[in-house]
């Protein structure tokens, strides 16, 4: 069977030990300092002397700055996460160079993200644990889903942000094999009591935990609401609700990842909506945010996926009336109010509005596949 490698991403939250997360925060802290006087030395031989330094050049003074006796204790964190510090700003030059972006900044302590990255030879992954050099203990990771069988990561990058939460991202060369073609389409309908509701009839709800934790988000968010601008209590809030949001991205990312892999498996191509334009006319509520936010996510790990497992999705003009059209005759509602869960047709067709959305979908969404690419349904 085909396969093809692939560089693939594992993120998980972790939780250091109070011992790890001071040597982390140091480890963070002499990047942030390895990167900002890297980037005052480029910047003032730039316009002292018109010279541009290299990173083999940055890379000779780090040296220099570990020998230094005032920046000795830069030698203490592991090599790698200062080296992998140094990279970041070539990479930084490189983009403003080709006027891709504006000259790089310093980063702020408690402004950017800390984070780390660890080469293979500055970590260990044995017996399912990852241990980073110069640590006794393996972190502490949730695997909310598992590595690859037999996998060698390459390189791990330890984050931490400004409310205090970890992550650990790891990357692995995976060889993936092409999932056997299947002559199974699906359709998906993003839709509003259901999460998705697929063109066989199933509707995906949303993940367990989730209704419970909008409740506990709303709940914050109006305890946050009445406290005093600038207070410690409102800061104090506003972390809260921080943390409550995450936690909610965060599950349902996993459980996303979950459904993105079985509709891949299952289908040779896979019908979705374009909603870039839908989400616009729609009221920004913070839960509606959230669920846009994770169609985009989505429907990107669908993408990433088919191309991986040579399948193919499709996503179809958002003009198409998909909730108004007769799925079974093609004939078009005049109206269709949200409130609408279940219509007749004329031609006597009982639809469930998602499902039938769902059909349209597929049905469009084959032609689309049949014609080329570009083909636009009908305008109504
Ligand atoms: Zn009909």
């Amino acid at each position: 069977m085909a396969g093809r490698v692939v560089k693939r991403a594992f993120k998980y939250r972790f939780y250091p030990t109070a011992v790890q997360a001071e040597q982390l925060a140091r480890t963070f802290g002499c990047t942030r300092y390895v990167y900002n006087r890297a980037l005052a030395e480029r910047s003032r031989t730039w316009s002292q002397e018109q010279r541009r330094v290299t990173y083999s050049d940055t890379s000779r003074m780090l040296t220099g700055w570990k020998r230094d006796t005032e920046t000795a204790w830069l030698s203490e964190p592991s090599k790698g996460p200062l080296q992998e510090s140094l990279r970041q700003l070539q990479g930084a030059f490189d983009r403003f160079w080709r006027k891709q972006s504006r000259y790089p900044q310093f980063k702020r302590k408690g402004h950017s993200k800390d984070s780390a990255t660890y080469y293979a030879n500055c970590f260990t992954y044995r017996g399912g644990q990852i241990r980073l050099a110069k640590q006794s203990e393996p972190l502490d990771i949730r695997w909310s889903r598992p590595l690859p069988e037999g996998c060698a990561p390459s390189q791990v990058t330890v984050s931490r942000h400004a409310r205090g939460r970890y992550h650990i991202s790891i990357l692995v060369e995976d060889t993936i094999p092409e999932h056997p073609p299947t002559d199974r389409v699906v359709g998906l309908d993003a839709g509003i009591t259901s999460l998705y509701t697929l063109s066989t009839g199933e509707k995906i709800t949303n993940p367990r935990h989730e209704r419970k934790d909008r409740e506990r988000l709303a709940k914050a968010q109006r305890a946050l609401a009445k406290k005093k601008k600038g207070s410690r209590n409102r800061a104090k809030a506003r972390l809260k609700v921080a943390k409550i949001h995450g936690r909610i991205t965060d599950r349902r990312r996993d459980y996303l990842h979950t459904l993105s892999t079985r509709l891949v498996r299952e289908n040779q191509v896979i019908a979705i909506e374009d909603l870039s334009v839908r989400n616009m006319v729609r009221n920004r509520s913070l839960s509606r945010a959230i669920s846009d936010a994770s169609w985009s996510e989505f429907r990107s790990m669908l993408e990433y996926k088919a191309d991986w497992y040579g399948r193919r999705v499709v996503a179809i003009d958002r003009f198409c009336p998909s909730s108004k059209t007769c799925s079974v005759c093609g004939a078009i509602a005049s109206t269709m109010p949200l409130n609408v869960r279940e219509w007749a047709c004329r031609c006597g067709a009982v639809h469930d509005r998602d499902v039938n959305a769902a059909k349209n979908i597929v049905a469009v969404g084959l032609t689309v596949t049949a014609c080329g690419d570009g083909v636009r349904p009908p305008r109504t």
